[in-house]
């Protein structure tokens, strides 16, 4: 699909990815840079499958820009802003087709511009690399604690046990256990029994100290991986594992004004009080309370002052 894609060349490589998509008005495309420096493991970094999830796609464009050939063994391959047709326009969802990228895998060669490049992404790019990386974050609606979470199979390279290590050599505090979906990248990654790891972290404005989280984070993870010669100190505190389910959402009873009764990442009894809905109109200043589902960690929050009814407000997970 990009006829000059040679992803075995030595050194670092920078392609257009602008022809997968097709032309579009107001949108010039983007990199996939590859940094190659020979036998080794190799990792395929995804940034902005949601196009408004900005914080990954700074850090990795950064790390496309700062990682030599010399850094690695083995091969790197980034593509900051993989979903560039939202990207470039400010929004989560591609405007040309309307579609979510992370429920349209394996995608189409022939079909919307996000579904060929999710056609891309599985045809060229997951054959040619042992671990896939997705990179997430709030997005304009919502922030996330940053954690992380994967999938692997018995035949994937990287098996369960390493899976888990690599994980937790983020050092985020939070480590998820989700079942997959097939459509999003990590679920078609499992079906071609590549091993994957989708991040999550940030939210709302660009934060320097969640970027700074994230950009550690994926260095130490790298590292981890062999793929990046570095030495980096260990990590101060152990992580929780969690499972995040509807059950741990709370969510809007009416048309509210949301205050935020404790912060992301805090540690929560069943029944307190997380959040009040104020009025949006009236004489009456009475709040509702919003109390905890269940006992857990806070990993969502809504960057919405105002919520309609039935929208989420935040969610608890369970620690396992
Ligand atoms: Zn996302």
């Amino acid at each position: 699909m990009l006829p000059a894609l040679d992803l075995t060349a030595r050194g670092k490589t920078i392609h257009d990815l602008g022809p997968i998509a097709g032309p579009l008005d107001g949108v010039t495309g983007d990199i996939l840079c590859c940094i190659n420096n020979g036998e080794g493991p190799s990792v395929l970094l995804l940034g902005g499958i949601h196009g408004d999830e900005y914080e990954a796609q700074i850090v990795l464009r950064r790390l496309a820009e700062r990682i030599a050939p010399t850094d690695v063994t083995g091969r790197i391959l980034i593509a900051p802003s993989i979903n560039f047709p939202a990207s470039e326009k400010g929004k989560r969802l591609s405007p040309f087709d309307g579609q979510n990228m992370n429920r349209c895998f394996p995608g189409k060669a022939d079909g919307t511009p996000t579904e060929r490049l999710c056609a891309f992404v599985t045809r060229e790019l997951f054959p040619a690399v042992d671990l896939l990386i997705d990179v997430h974050a709030g997005g304009s609606d919502v922030s996330v604690v940053p954690m992380v979470f994967g999938f692997a199979t018995g035949s994937s390279k990287v098996d369960d046990a390493r899976l888990n290590e690599l994980m937790e050599a983020w050092g985020y505090r939070f480590v998820q256990h989700v079942d997959g979906i097939d459509e999003t990248a990590c679920g078609a990654a499992k079906l071609a029994d590549l091993a994957s790891i989708e991040v999550e972290g940030g939210g709302g404005r660009m934060k320097t100290a969640e970027l700074e989280i994230m950009e550690a984070g994926l260095l130490r993870a790298l590292a981890a991986f062999g793929v990046l010669k570095l030495q980096l100190a260990p990590i101060p505190f152990e992580c929780v594992h969690f499972s995040a389910g509807p059950e741990g959402q709370y969510l809007a009873s009416c048309p509210a004004l949301v205050e935020h009764c404790i912060s992301l990442g805090d540690e929560v009894a069943k029944g307190q009080l997380v959040a009040r809905l104020h009025p949006t109109m009236g004489s009456k200043a009475t709040a509702e309370d919003v109390l905890a589902p269940l006992p857990g960690y806070v990993l969502r929050q809504t960057e919405h002052a105002f919520v309609h009814k039935g929208q989420l407000i935040g969610n608890i997970g369970t620690p396992i």
